[in-house]
Order: C-alpha cells, then structure tokens, then sequence
C-alpha cells in the first residue's frame, strides 16, 4: 500500500458536484481507498485571469496502484468528466483537472510524469487544501503547513 496526495480543481459547470463525483470515480474502495478529504476551497483563476473561479480540494488514498497506474485512473475520470484537453489552453478553463502531489516519497522523473508535483509547493490553490489534510506531511524537504502559511492566500475562500 502506497499513500498519495491529489490536487483537483475545475471551473466548468457545477464543480463541486463535478469533483465529488471525481473522487466517487477515483476511489473505487478496492485499489484506491479515501482517507482524507479537504474542505472545498474557491480560488482565483491562475495564470488566464480571464475565467471564472476554480473550485480546488485534495484529497489523501491509500492505493495499491502504481503511480503510472494512478494517473492513468486520474485521466480517465478526467475525460469521462468531459475534460477535452485537445481544445483547452494551458492553465485555461477546465472540467476537472487531477494532479499527483505525492506518492509516498517516491521521486519519478518521466515524460507524462513527475513526482513529486514540480509546483505544488508555489501555488496557493493547493497549499491551502492539502495543509488541511497533511499539514506535517513534508513533501521534497518542505513541511506543507509551513509552506501553506508562507504563500500568498488573498482571494482563497473555504466554503462551507
Ligand atoms: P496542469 O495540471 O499543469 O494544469 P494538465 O492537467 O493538462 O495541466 O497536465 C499536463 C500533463 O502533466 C499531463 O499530461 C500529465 O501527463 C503531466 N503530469 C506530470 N506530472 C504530473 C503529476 N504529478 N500529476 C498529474 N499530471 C502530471
Ligand atoms: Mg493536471
């Protein structure tokens, strides 16, 4: 059993719902267990201002799949959540957009896959989730609740 951290977000219909049922996807109770899930937080557009909010959450599973592996299941909730990224621009408006923060310490250096994530530690969005579920948890030699409180948080909102 490996534990990984996940980012996800979306601005594109009703992404709170749209999430919920990510995770419902994602976590099937068998290679991929729940353990931890943040509040949902409403954040501002990054990079492409020119959008409506994202909403942003992380959540903590225990998994027997290999990262590989959890990406793949990460990509193919994505494209049945109606994520086309062949007409998305980068950092534009999305569906649902999963990421793999960490996965155990597990350092991976491939094409379609970095671990752990190579910004998570610079993007508010999933500091403030992720330091609610795994705020001791260090990640790439940085402890995430000291980096959480050390990033810029203005216009995040918890709700409720
Ligand atoms: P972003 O998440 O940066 O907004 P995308 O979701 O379109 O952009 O991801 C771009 C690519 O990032 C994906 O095709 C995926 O293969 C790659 N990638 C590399 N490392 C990771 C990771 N840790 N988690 C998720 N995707 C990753
Ligand atoms: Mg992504």
């Amino acid at each position: 059993m490996a534990e990984a951290l996940l980012a996800l977000g979306g601005n594109v219909g009703n992404s709170r719902a749209i999430l919920d049922r990510a995770i419902n996807l994602l976590c099937d109770g068998k290679t991929v267990r729940l353990t931890a899930r943040s509040s949902d937080y409403r954040t501002p557009p990054w990079g492409f201002k020119y959008q409506p909010h994202f909403v942003n959450l992380a959540i903590a599973v225990e998994t027997t799949l290999s990262p590989q592996e959890l990406l793949e299941r990460a990509q193919a909730v994505e494209l049945r959540l109606g994520r086309d990224r062949a007409h998305e621009k980068r950092n534009g408006p999305r569906t649902a957009d999963i990421d793999i923060i960490a996965y155990d310490d597990v350092t991976l250096n491939e094409a379609n896959l970095t671990l752990p994530h190579p910004r998570w530690f610079e993007r508010p969005f999933v500091l403030l989730p992720l330091a609610e579920i795994a705020g001791d948890r260090v990640i790439a030699g940085r402890r995430v609740d000291e980096t959480a409180e050390a990033v810029d948080a203005g216009g995040i909102y918890r709700l409720p």
